[in-house]
């Protein structure tokens, strides 16, 4: 398909043509979701070494009528670009602080520190991002010291220093933040110097490799000492087997989130989970 002339117009390949149809369909599907009610949310234990539960972190679903069961990693980005997602990040606050709410009137187990609530880069750039935290804390009475906003490197398209200033002030009110993806960006050391954290996740992308390369193993090491420093929590995320669990606790880490525990479950399932973790 080397002519020239009209056709040589269409130049990209069918499975190009396939993404750019199916990214159209996303983002029409997209628009109506909200307003149809296809989103939900579902929730992942996060652990100490014995299994109790520490938190949560709410991950969003979108159940399509047109496309089925869409991952996050497909919509999301695509939410991004087009804008979408300030409305859509503004509905997980919003029904995740609501169940919070619920939660924490029903008595939540001794050892509960937080629900995690991802927040996209461009939420986070909104100049109204510390007053639309506010605003949902105020809205859903939660005790604020229960939120951890999970952020990413992402958000600095942003001056470090307005980053931080964003985040003094949510800190004012105990609110808690998260570095999400911990270790994969390009300036992850700079966030540690200027930026209040509370926690560090570390990738599921080291954890995977710990048990076979003596790298990840040197780089988790690292990660978790250079916290402990900095008296910053440390949370290890895509713990799947056992042995992971166990070297990772002979590191140091005490804070897990992984398939090994719990996969992401849904609202009613992470309900039973918290009124038996109460009664123990
Ligand atoms: P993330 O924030 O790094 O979330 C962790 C992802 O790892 C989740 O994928 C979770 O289901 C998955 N995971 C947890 N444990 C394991 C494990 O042991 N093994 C493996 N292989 N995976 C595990 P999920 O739910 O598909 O979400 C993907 C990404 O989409 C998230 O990555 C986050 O970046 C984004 N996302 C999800 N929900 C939201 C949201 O409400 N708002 C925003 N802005 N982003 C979200
Ligand atoms: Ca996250
Ligand atoms: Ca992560
Ligand atoms: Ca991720």
């Amino acid at each position: 398909a080397k002519e020239s002339g009209r056709g040589s117009l269409y130049f990209y390949n069918d499975e190009m043509r396939n993404s750019v149809a199916e990214r159209l369909a996303m983002e029409k599907a997209l628009h109506y979701a909200l307003e149809r009610d296809e989103f939900y949310l579902v929730y992942q234990p996060q652990v100490d070494g014995n299994g109790n539960i520490l938190g949560f972190e709410a991950l969003l679903r979108w159940h399509s009528k047109e496309l089925g069961q869409v991952p996050p990693s497909r919509f999301i980005p695509i939410a991004e670009e087009t804008g979408f997602i300030a409305e859509l990040g503004q509905w997980v606050l919003d029904t995740a602080c609501q169940q919070l709410k619920k939660w924490q009137e029903a008595g939540l187990p001794p050892l509960f520190k937080a629900l995690a609530i991802n927040i996209s880069p461009s939420q986070f750039a909104k100049d109204s991002f510390v007053e639309t935290i506010e605003q949902v804390i105020e809205r859903t009475c939660i005790d604020p010291s229960l939120l951890d906003l999970e952020i990413t490197e992402g958000m600095l398209v942003e001056s470090i220093s307005s980053v931080a200033a964003k985040m003094r002030s949510l800190k004012k009110q105990q609110v808690h933040f998260s570095i999400d993806d911990f270790g994969t960006g390009y300036s992850s050391l700079r966030y540690l110097q200027h930026l209040p954290l509370d926690q560090l996740k570390i990738d599921q992308s080291f954890v995977r490799d710990i048990s076979h390369d003596p790298n990840s193993h040197v780089i988790i090491n690292t990660i978790v000492s250079m916290a402990r420093h900095m008296n910053l929590s440390v949370l290890a995320e895509g713990v799947e087997y056992v042995e992971e669990k166990n070297i990772l606790t002979g590191i140091g880490c005490t804070r897990f989130q992984g398939y090994y525990f719990s996969r992401p479950v849904d609202v009613q399932s992470a309900t039973n989970l918290l009124a038996n973790a109460s009664c123990l």
